[in-house]
């Protein structure tokens, strides 16, 4: 079944995207938790990293200078930032298309349960 971020891949649904091309798309998070919080996906339809394979190495790989270079243009890279992904129940994933969550623009705290 196709995922809200696959809808928003389709331009089904708006989002306030900061980077796209033909393998990615980075958009806000709709409910930030820092001043900065960016969304970076794969295109492909992957549900988390433990459904990905070594044929997703080389995308993950590129997708890693993605969410730097999103940093760095949005002028967050220097001072710092934290680069996020949920897996399954565990790691309370809610969308189950693969995505990372960069954030930023102010110092990130602790993680707390
Ligand atoms: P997860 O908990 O799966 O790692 O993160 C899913 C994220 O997607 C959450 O931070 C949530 O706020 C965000 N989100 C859910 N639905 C939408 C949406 O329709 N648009 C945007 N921009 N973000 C969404």
């Amino acid at each position: 079944m196709s995922t809200i971020f696959q809808k928003i891949i389709d331009k089904e649904i708006p989002a306030n995207i900061v980077y796209e091309d033909s393998e990615f798309l980075a958009f806000h998070d709709i409910n930030p938790v820092a001043k900065i919080h960016i969304l970076v996906i794969p295109k492909k339809e992957i549900r988390n990293l433990d459904e990905a394979t070594e044929e997703d190495a080389l995308l993950l790989g590129k997708l890693q200078l993605v969410l730097e270079k999103i940093a760095r243009d949005l002028g967050i890279a220097k001072d710092g930032y934290r680069v996020i992904t949920n897996i399954n129940g565990n790691g309370g994933q809610e969308v189950f298309h693969i995505h990372y969550h960069l954030l930023g623009g102010e110092k990130i705290g602790v993680l707390n349960k």
